[in-house]
């Protein structure tokens, strides 16, 4: 992982400046190989070559317990300037809002005509309506059809799609709770992307259960990095869970509340000291 050799060079060199996330797990800023960086709650960025892919990162405030994509962020993708204009891919596990905003999508859809919605049904609904809406608005700009795929999720199945120098794995998982009402019938998506020699795990909100996972062969995989709710490193389920299925050489807790957050950090890093915990805007992974 860049992070720990170059870290190294550092300790030699001491030229260049090098930060630190709350995990204590050193990073440097952004380099030419694979980045991951946090954007908010779930959401990451994930940069290689010509892709560069949004994952969960395009959402507006919703409840005080979830942290959300910056304003001053969240414009730039919306109007896909700098540093979001290249924007290849957008990702979403599923349709709450603490994970995606149909118009916030829509809108950087329609200003960037090179980026693709790659989503389940549920998203690419919301996104597709919110399109219609503002095309009405701005009739000379708006998303083309091709710049919508959907993934059909059910539960077990799974879906690859492969492009040059990337490979993504849906899996169609429940969502946390899916025994109520509420949540049985969200369509979460988890992500298996393999890019720039690394394979990155995303879960979106999963239920955590082994049933949910079992039918994958996740655990024949040899994961880099899980991206994994934060509950799930503070439960004795959870936590076997990680240490079977969803096992990963770097384990990074995300969804971390904005309110209490220092304790919630400590608690995550006793219960698992190897972790990181990804809280803060421009936290990131370089490979
Ligand atoms: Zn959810």
């Amino acid at each position: 992982m860049r992070i720990i050799k170059t870290f190294a060079v550092l300790l030699i060199f001491a030229t260049a400046v090098c930060g630190q996330n709350n995990s204590g797990v050193e990073v440097t800023p952004g380099n030419e190989g694979l980045t991951v960086e946090y954007i908010a709650n779930e959401g990451i960025s994930i940069t290689h070559g010509k892709h560069r892919i949004l994952l969960d990162a395009v959402h507006r405030q919703y409840r005080p317990a979830y942290a959300f994509t910056p304003e001053d962020i969240l414009s730039k993708i919306e109007s896909a300037r700098y540093p979001y204009g290249n924007i290849s891919m957008i990702l979403v596990s599923h349709h709450h809002l603490d994970h995606f905003h149909a118009e916030s999508i829509a809108r950087h859809l329609m200003n960037n005509n090179n980026a693709v919605l790659v989503s389940s049904d549920q998203v690419v609904d919301e996104v597709e309506k919110s399109g219609a809406e503002l095309k009405k608005l701005f009739p000379r700009r708006s998303a083309k059809p091709e710049q919508f795929r959907r993934i059909k999720h059910e539960w077990k199945r799974s879906e690859v799609l492969e492009q040059e120098g990337l490979k993504i794995t849906f899996l169609g998982l429940k969502h946390a709770n899916s025994e109520l009402p509420k949540f049985r019938d969200v369509q979460n998506l988890g992500h298996l992307i393999e890019i720039g020699g690394k394979k990155l795990l995303h879960i979106g909100d999963a239920d955590m259960l082994a049933e949910n996972f079992d039918s994958f062969g996740l655990e024949d995989q040899v994961i880099d990095v899980a991206f994994i709710p934060y509950w799930f490193l503070l439960s004795k389920d959870g936590k076997a869970l990680l240490k079977k299925d969803l096992r990963a050489k770097t384990i990074v807790a995300v969804h971390v509340p904005p309110s209490n957050q220092s304790k919630t950090i400590r608690d995550i890093l006793v219960s698992m000291p190897s972790a990181v915990v990804f809280t803060q805007k421009g936290e990131m992974l370089n490979y």
